[in-house]
């Protein structure tokens, strides 16, 4: 049996609900399928100990309600992910969303009709539906790369990975511990494993930047005085380049006298976290002033760790801040200064295998009772790829991006009528408050929906011209910044044979949200939209 509906959402994380909310409320019928057993995404899926969103509690929830915001308490300046999975679920119990989504549903495949205009989705249990959009909602980091050593099979202890955490709690007491990886995930589980565990090693490959979070709770008080001018907050937010409601200093770094750049940066340190980037305008734009940064962070991490050996190996490379996504942490540098942690740069001795008793590297081997895996994802592509979409002439979706992501803004792929992605590849995605950047499309999206059905338009499709232009534009935009010369999941470099092209738009999300005005403003210009009789209406 098929189930129709209006619109085919996948993934039931912050996006997939959000888009449920709107379409619904514009009398869309709307399924939502999810594959996991529970709704929330990627907040569902990493609930790895210390976990918690790096963009202000404030800034990183929804916008579209104005009761919801005023209701809702955060309790600190950085949530947990408890806290935000409890938001999570607040939000689908309080908009009535649970009924039109379906969990343990995973698309096997989604195939464009011969009217080119609907779509059938299958998921991988049989089940189908058939709609006439389809919107594609399952987040930029939500498929784990699959780290596997030699011989991990032999290990008699525990391994975990930090993305696909257990649901049950694991006891750290007593434990020898490592973590593989020091990214975002395995600087913030440092830390907290760190105070139960009896020995931590961190195996670090790429010494990385990161900013203290200066977390703390709300304050009554504070929380008051966000409230009374929350929409005020959400505009600057929406304004500001990243959409975090920082607005860099209009400044070159460089240019400005070095004591005045120090104390900015002191400044930013102390209190912005991911928005120290934002300290001067073109820290992610020039090398000088990224040198200036750069140099000013590397000083600051000297200064939390006390052994100088382990301080070298935690100081990055040669890179320019920034342009390997740098974390946000509560004490990760501070923590090897505990007798029960050690660093093994496996830079310098890699790890050959898993033995029975834990790791060996090219100098020794290490015992552990639990190993953990902090070491990535598939970024932006991973989980649109996974499904097999099928479009015009049996193109698949794989097939158009094989040499890397090409859209329309973003949003809309040529050959993929009535097809959308939400804060993918082409979009500012994770160059961006995720979130904000989610509503606007979303926003977008509802808007361009309600004049196709009001023009009698069936079916909204990128121009292969427009796609072009698109991916230039991104191009460009992306040689104007530092972001090229590093190798990062922002270039896709984070998985072995992935092409190597730039995924987000880095021209902010103002200017983002300023072009996508004018394409609605000009009729959508850069879409073929068509009627039933399959000619082109608008
Ligand atoms: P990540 O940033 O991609 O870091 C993966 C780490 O694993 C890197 O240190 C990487 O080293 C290492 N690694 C990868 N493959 C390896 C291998 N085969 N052997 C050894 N080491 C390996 O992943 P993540 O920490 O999960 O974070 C991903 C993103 O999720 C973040 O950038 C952020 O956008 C988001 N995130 C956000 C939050 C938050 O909001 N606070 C929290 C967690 C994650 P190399 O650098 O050498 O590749």
């Amino acid at each position: 049996m098929t189930t129709v509906v209006d619109v085919v959402v996948i993934g039931a994380g912050f996006a997939g609900l959000r888009a449920l909310y709107t379409f619904r409320a514009m009398g869309l019928s709307v399924a939502v399928l999810e594959a996991a057993d529970d709704i929330g995404g990627v907040w569902y899926h990493n609930q790895y100990p210390g976990a918690r969103c790096d963009v202000e509690s404030f800034d990183y929830s929804y916008r579209f309600s104005p009761e919801l915001e005023q209701e809702w308490r955060w309790s600190e300046r950085y949530a947990t992910q408890p806290e935000i999975l409890r938001y999570i679920n607040h939000v689908a119990d309080r908009f009535y969303l649970r009924g039109d989504v379906s969990l343990n549903t995973r698309v096997a495949r989604a195939t464009l009709d011969a009217d080119e205009a609907t779509w059938s989705v299958e998921a991988e249990d049989g089940r189908c539906w058939s709609a006439d959009r389809v919107v594609l909602a399952m987040g930029q980091l939500s498929t784990p790369k699959q780290t596997r050593y030699t011989d991990q099979d032999r290990f008699a202890g525990r391994i975990l990975s930090s993305a696909q955490w257990p649901k049950e709690p694991i006891d750290f007491a007593g434990k020898r511990v490592a973590i593989i990886g020091t990214g975002s995930s395995g600087v913030q589980m440092t830390p907290v494993i760190a105070k139960t565990a009896a020995q931590l090693t961190v195996f670090q490959r790429t010494a990385n930047y990161s900013i203290p979070a200066a977390n703390a709770p709300v304050s009554d008080e504070e929380d008051a005085a966000v409230k009374v001018r929350y929409r005020e907050r959400r505009e600057s937010a929406r304004n500001s380049p990243s959409g975090l409601g920082f607005v860099p200093d209009a400044r070159a770094a460089i240019e400005v006298p070095e004591v005045e750049r120090e104390a900015a940066f002191e400044a930013a340190w102390n209190r912005l976290g991911f928005g120290f980037a934002l300290t001067f305008k073109d820290i992610l734009l020039d090398q000088a002033s990224n040198d200036t940064a750069s140099a000013f962070i590397k000083r600051k991490i000297a200064e939390q760790v006390d052994d100088p050996a382990i301080r070298a190996k935690l100081i990055p490379g040669d890179f320019p801040f920034g342009t390997r996504r740098p974390s946000v942490d509560s004490g990760y540098f501070q923590a090897f200064n505990r007798d029960n942690v050690a660093l093994v740069d496996i830079s310098e001795t890699p790890i050959e295998a898993f033995t029975e008793r834990g790791i060996r590297t090219t100098d020794a081997e290490h015992p552990f009772d639990i190993v953990i895996y902090a070491t990535g994802f598939d970024a932006f592509t991973g989980s649109l790829l996974k499904p097999e979409i099928v479009g015009r002439d049996g193109l698949s979706l794989r097939e158009k991006w094989s040499a890397g992501p090409v859209s329309f803004l973003g949003i809309a792929i040529h050959d993929f009528p009535n097809l959308f992605v939400l804060v993918g590849p082409g979009s500012p995605s994770l160059l961006s408050n995720v979130l904000l950047s989610t509503e606007e499309q979303v926003d977008w999206l509802a808007d361009l929906f309600t004049y196709a059905d009001a023009h009698g338009i069936d079916a909204i499709e990128a121009t292969a011209e427009a796609e072009r232009d698109w991916v230039e534009h991104v191009n460009a935009r992306a040689e104007e910044t530092l972001y090229l010369k590093t190798p990062s999941y922002y270039l896709g470099a984070e998985m072995p044979g992935k092409p190597r092209v730039f995924m987000p738009y880095s021209g902010g999300v103002r200017g983002y949200r300023r072009i996508l005005e004018k394409t609605a403003a000009s009729g959508y210009q850069g879409f073929e939209l068509r009627g039933r009789a399959r000619a082109a209406v608008a």
